[in-house]
This record gives C-alpha cells, structure tokens and sequence, in this order.
C-alpha cells in the first residue's frame, strides 16, 4: 500500500505561514493558511500599528504574486483573483508542479493571523475544517471587523472528532495557544500516522492537553512529528521561561486590587479565555468593566455561538460597558455605553478594556474627572509594547504606571524536546521557526523541508533511518 505525500508552501524557515499540503489517492488537506510573519506583507489586523498591509480589493493577488499562499488557484474564491496573471504566479514558484488532487479541504488550527488569513478569499465550495471554539472565535472576529467573513463552508468540529477523506483520516485534538479554540491534528492514512501540533505551548491554563496529545501520539505510534518551533533561537539553551497562565493572572489580580485610578488593559481578544478571566477577577476585586467597541463585539458574538471553552464561566455574568467613543458604524453590542466623562469621575471602579490606537482617550480620561488615584497601564501578551514610543509618551506624561504581562503562546525550546522524546516518532519536522536546526530533538532524525518542495512520506522517514544507519 502506498503513503501520501506532503508539499510545503509555507511556514519552511519563517515564523508562522504554516501551508502543508497532505495528499493520497486523489484526496489532500491543507493544513493552516495563513500568510508568513513578516515577509512582503503584513495580513491586516487590528492589534498591529500601521503594518504594510495588503491593498484592500487585492489581497488575495498580492498573497499570491508575493509568494505568500499556495498557488493552488481552485482554493481560492474566483471574485478575488478576476484577471490574475498566472503564469506570474507559476513563475513565483520556478514553474514548480505540484501534485494535483480531485478534492482537497481545509484544516485551520487556530485564530491566529500567520493561520488564517487567506480563509476570507477561500473557494465558496471549500471544505473548512476546524474546532467548535474556532469557528465561535472567528463569528466574534467577523462581527468585531477584525477580518472579512469566508464564503467558504465551514465545519466546526467536536474535539477528538475524526474526519474521513477515503484513503486517510484526520482526528482533531485540542490543544493549548493562546488564540481560544486551537487544535493540531492526526493523520492516518494506513501506512503512516503524522501528527502536526499547530501552535502550542506548556504554561498555559490546560498543559493537561498537551500532556493527552503526547499521550494520543505515543498510543497511535506516530511516524512523523510536525512541530513549531517558534521559539528556537540559534542557542536555546539561553531561552527564558516564562510564567505560567495561572501566575499572570494572580499578578493581573493583584495590580487591579491595588489600584486606586483606572485600569487600562491592553490584550488580545483571541485569547477569549484569558478575557474571560480578567473580566471575572476583576468583577471579583470589586470593579466595573468598561470596553473598547470591537473588543465587546468580539467577546459577545463569540459567545453567542456557544464557547464550549467558557460554558459555565462566572465572566458571563459580568456587566459591560462600551465606551461610546469606540463605537463605529457597523459594530453591533447588546451593551450599555459609557462616556468618557462617566468614565473619567469613576477612574477607580473600572477595568477598562483598552485598544492602542486610542491613547488620545487618556488626555480626557487623565485630566478630566475629580482628581482620583494613580492609573496603570497593563499590556498583557499584546503586539504593542510598553516601550512603544506613543505608549510610553503618554505613559509619562499622565505618571500612569505600566505593567507588562506576557507569557507567550509557543512552546519553550525544553518543551519541545521532551514532547519530541515523549512521542518518539520516526522523524521530525520542525516548521514555523527561524532555527529549525537549532532544535534538540533527542536522537530522534530531523528533516527539513524546503519551501516548495513535495516529498513522500515514506522518503521523509526513510531519510531519517539513512541518517541513523550512515
Ligand atoms: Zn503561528
Ligand atoms: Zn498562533
């Protein structure tokens, strides 16, 4: 019986971008479509501070010119690239061709922008696969006017769910980033079981996962191992730990227990389960919630769908505001508003969930109001520093205190290595990383692909036992 056999268009020697095509008997997957970190163009979103971003109307064409999604062009929606020059696209690729499959679908392990930012010009008759949490996530991100809707079909599926392509199957397992809903996958195709972790990490609020796909890829016997390796660095005997989800949040505790004037906080609202607990402790601690519009969007329409990782959380009874100066046109909240000035006379009862472009706020919210005690910032794993030069200007002028809260979403270099231990595959690729060689995979062989490149299965093992018997 034959293997399948993967392409690689994306996230080979970059952070994030990961495209990996698995294909057998006329049937493939693409597992993430999301364009690479900082190559020609930065997906828009809108956490970033002016990134060079796609012209809108074009995206789609300058992805794909740019080297940046497959070019594949039956995954895509036809409006997007009426008129698109091929033959330019092929050149991008060296004339490269690539396998050719009678169906292919979809897998998106997670919210992220490197993962799915090509999802809104995905092919209407696209099958879309992804967890439950994401699909909710990516209704909240919708609604919020974080990234256009997808005309394409989605499944949301139930974790450990198993998905039949005829000649393989692929099992959805949850897993633990910081992006709400994300999920590697197993394939099984009869010869070879491969499992990809997507993005990952041990110090969030569920290691107990990562511990279960360990433990579901050492019972399946997984045959090859595709990892991140974000944070590889050319030594990664030098990389820091970071704190565990629980630490950060009694440190976000303590600040908002101990804070006379308002509380900015400044977050990512794809990491619905971080937000619902800032919204709870600080409920806990005796504060109101005041929110930025889309923020609110995000929050109440992700809900709305039925977060399977928030059913029963106390945040779902917290009251929100939304600070009516956010609102704009086509936001919808169910929500109270509150003004500025409101805002400003009670700077001590409210968290107020914050997003950067709109420091200019803080020149009413600071000056306006009863003078009131010292206000602090929190910048709690967000795209934008305290050490931004805007941030920190406004940061001193107002003596506002500022606060940074981070744990990461990705694996620490030790982590990675003992998973690879753990699972014990008979190869390993190490995708979404700058330093893929740089990765210590305990004696297990390493195979680095290629951006472009297709290789089958069994050569990517095969090339691991040449490597241990020569
Ligand atoms: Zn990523
Ligand atoms: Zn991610």
């Amino acid at each position: 019986m034959q293997g399948g056999q993967l392409t690689f268009f994306g996230g080979v020697g970059k952070s994030g971008g990961v495209q990996v095509f698995y294909g057998k008997e006329g049937q493939a997957v693409l597992f993430d479509f999301g364009v690479e970190h900082s190559s020609l163009l930065f997906p828009k979103q809108l956490t970033l501070y002016e990134p060079v971003g796609a012209t809108p109307g074009r995206e789609l064409r300058q992805f794909l010119l740019g080297g940046m999604t497959a070019p594949l062009l039956e995954l895509y929606d036809p409006e997007h690239i009426q008129g698109l020059n091929v033959a330019k696209v092929r050149q991008v690729w060296g004339e490269r061709e690539f396998p050719q499959y009678e169906r292919i679908s979809l897998f998106i392990g997670h919210m992220h922008t490197d993962h799915m930012a090509v999802l809104p010009y995905a092919h209407p008759d696209l099958p879309v696969y992804m967890s439950f949490d994401s699909h909710s996530l990516f209704r909240g991100m919708v609604a919020g006017g974080h990234c256009p809707d997808t005309k394409a079909r989605i499944n949301a599926c139930d974790d450990l769910s198993v998905i039949h392509f005829g000649a393989f199957t692929m099992q959805i397992v949850e897993m633990d980033h910081n992006a709400t809903g994300v999920a590697g996958i197993i394939i099984d195709d009869g010869v070879h079981r491969i499992a990809y972790t997507g993005d990952w990490r041990r110090q969030g609020k569920h290691p107990e996962r990562i511990d279960r796909f360990i433990q579901l890829c050492h019972d399946k016997k997984i045959d090859l191992l595709i990892t991140e390796g974000t944070r590889l660095t050319a030594d990664p005997s030098t990389v820091t730990y970071q704190m565990t989800e629980n630490e950060l949040l009694s440190r976000y505790s303590d600040i908002v227990c101990e804070a006379e004037g308002l509380v900015y906080l400044q977050m990512s609202p794809r990491d619905l389960e971080r937000m619902a607990n800032m919204i709870a402790i600080a409920v806990q601690k005796g504060k109101k919630i005041a929110m930025e519009a889309s923020h609110a969007a995000i929050w109440h329409a992700a809900n709305r769908e039925g977060l399977r990782i928030l059913e029963g959380h106390p945040a779902h009874a917290a009251t929100i505001q939304v600070v009516d100066a956010t609102m704009t046109a086509g936001l919808s909240v169910p929500y109270e508003p509150i003004s500025l000035e409101e805002l400003a006379e009670r700077k001590g009862e409210y968290v107020y969930f914050f997003k950067f472009p709109d420091l200019a706020q803080m020149i009413e919210l600071e000056l306006l109001g009863d003078i009131q005690g010292q206000s602090h910032y929190i910048q709690s794993d967000y795209s934008v520093k305290l050490d931004h030069a805007d941030v920190a200007k406004y940061l001193n002028k107002f003596g506002i205190t500022g606060h940074t809260l981070c744990n990461g979403g990705h694996a620490h270099p030790e982590a990675l290595s003992d998973m690879i231990e753990k699972i014990a595959p008979k190869a390993v690729i190490t995708l979404h990383s700058r330093f893929p060689e740089s990765q210590n995979t305990r004696g297990v062989k390493a195979y680095f692909p290629k951006k472009g490149e297709t290789v089958s299965v069994s050569s990517v093992i095969q090339a691991a036992d040449r490597e241990e018997n020569g």
